[in-house]
């Protein structure tokens, strides 16, 4: 009863099959297509920031969607001295926050222009995006826990959902009445200032809400000073590990970390699944945002006596992916965000093409960040020694006989965020979900996408801390823990 409550709906978002739709989307976007947008601090007192520096377009190399002066260590001190919990009830913090949401809902053009500049990321993306960050703003203003806040909140969130993630992180922490310093990632500081700026405008007061943009060493001081109660953190498992050595060193004991992580997530296709079902999962799982998704699909195990078919078809379903500027209406797969980030996935291709495993490979255009779809066989999931995060698929032959090796395989890589089965046997969905440790577990669909409310999001193990982004569990771990339960 708690996910379905009456007075909130998730948004609708735009039916993409729809002409009109698709024209409205063009003419709300083009004022911004050749816009350059400015971010810098937005803190409660006067900024020093550092010098403006371009923001990149990942796809076009000539084309910078604007500047970005990062945050100062003077104003990080700032900030940080001007940081005021929300002392609004909480019904007048949900109002505020859903004024946010009808306010990013009105901006829908601008942001979908932000999305595929700054990030790269297609239509279907961006519709996806936003739908995300206005269902959290609505979700959380609605489901507000009793309790006191935790006090002051650092949210660090990731270039991969520059506006879901980064709202949702925010949003409730916002909800829960805490301050927040928000940084987003180095690559997609531009909507995130947008985004800022429209829940100032909304009414989060600037002293409860403020904006450090900046690269790792903002993060760093933002996780070990005395006077923050409280990181989220979405991003690597690396980085994680490292916030959670600085909290245990500088915050209060018992300071809430609320960090989600990487994946090396499965899926497993059995001999009675449904072909052209479990190809088109596998296209979105592994090759929607380019593959730059947590919960993307890195590791598909095919049973034997069908693996041949699928993967034919798979190749198949591949060769008419069109890759390109993310722009486009008619672009299924974008670049990848940056030059290191390309680097690391062409080498791990190159690598797989010198071992004779490349099993398919699209073309890259010469411009921009691109890494054209990939499939490369490996014996299992425990070839893969990190997470490739790109456009890369790996693939794996089992045999019927061998179905709990490859769930206890799966299970050791250690991390435990998405998976997906594709089967028709009832009895083998309620074995396997049992069996494998997976924050997220999809049937006969792709794994890809949750949706805030009803898939709440998050995983176990090296994945994350829990508690799951989008559900009950959330924003409690942003209040205060009750001190006559620590005491006693
Ligand atoms: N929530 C997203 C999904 O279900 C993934 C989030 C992420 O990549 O960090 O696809």
């Amino acid at each position: 009863a708690e996910l379905f409550l009456p007075e909130r709906r998730n948004s609708h978002g735009f039916d993409l099959h729809h002409t009109p739709t698709l024209e409205e989307i063009d003419a709300a976007r083009e004022p911004f297509h050749a816009h350059c947008w400015q971010a810098a601090p937005l803190i409660a007192g006067t900024a020093a920031p550092e010098a403006p520096q371009p923001v990149a377009n990942p796809a076009r190399p000539e084309d910078s969607p604007g500047t970005v002066a990062f945050a100062s260590a003077a104003d990080i001190e700032t900030a940080l001295a001007a940081a005021r919990p929300w002392k609004a009830d909480a019904a007048t913090r949900a109002q505020v926050l859903n004024r946010a949401a009808d306010l990013y809902e009105a901006h829908f053009g601008e942001f979908f222009a932000l999305v595929a500049r700054e990030a790269g990321k297609n239509l279907v993306d961006a519709v996806a995006e936003l739908r995300e960050a206005v269902d959290f703003l609505r979700y959380y203003a609605a489901n507000i826990p009793d309790g006191a806040p935790a006090g002051t909140f650092s949210c660090i969130s990731p270039w991969n959902f520059p506006l879901a993630i980064f709202t949702g992180q925010v949003s409730a922490a916002l909800a829960t009445g805490n301050a927040v310093l928000a940084k987003p990632a180095e690559q997609t500081p531009l909507i995130a200032h947008r985004a800022v700026q429209l829940m100032h405008e909304a009414g989060v007061p600037r002293e409860v809400l403020q904006l450090l943009p900046g690269d790792g060493r903002v993060g760093a001081a933002l996780t070990s000073d005395a006077r923050v109660n409280g990181v989220a953190f979405t991003g690597s498992t690396e980085t994680a590990k490292l916030i959670r050595a600085s909290m245990a060193d500088n915050l209060e004991p018992g300071a809430p970390l609320i960090a989600e992580t990487g994946g090396l997530n499965a899926m497993i296709v059995d001999s009675t699944a449904l072909p052209e079902q479990a190809v088109q999962s596998i296209i979105e799982s592994a090759f929607q945002s380019a593959g730059q998704r947590c919960s993307a699909l890195r590791c598909l195990y095919l049973q034997e006596d069908v693996a041949d078919d699928v993967l034919e078809m798979l190749m198949g379903a591949m060769d008419v992916l069109r890759l390109g500027d993310p722009w486009h209406l008619s672009t299924d797969v974008g670049p990848v965000i940056d030059e290191e980030a390309r680097a690391g996935i062409m080498a791990h291709v190159t690598q797989a093409r010198a071992e004779g495993r490349v099993l398919k490979e699209l073309p890259t255009p010469n411009a921009g960040l691109f890494v054209g779809p990939t499939l490369i066989e490996v014996p299992g999931i425990e070839a893969l020694e990190r997470e490739i995060f790109g456009p890369v698929l790996h693939v794996a032959r089992f045999k019927a006989a061998d179905l709990d090796r490859v769930i206890d395989t799966i299970n050791a890589t250690g991390y435990g965020l998405t998976f997906g089965l594709h089967t028709r046997i009832d009895d083998r969905v309620q074995h396997v979900t049992e069996r494998v440790h997976a924050g997220n577990i999809y049937v006969n669909r792709n794994q890809i996408g949750a949706i805030v409310g009803s898939q709440p999001f998050g995983g176990e193990g090296l994945s994350g801390t829990g508690p799951k982004a989008g559900g009950p569990h959330y924003m409690p771990r942003f209040c205060a823990p009750d001190r006559q339960h620590v005491d006693a």
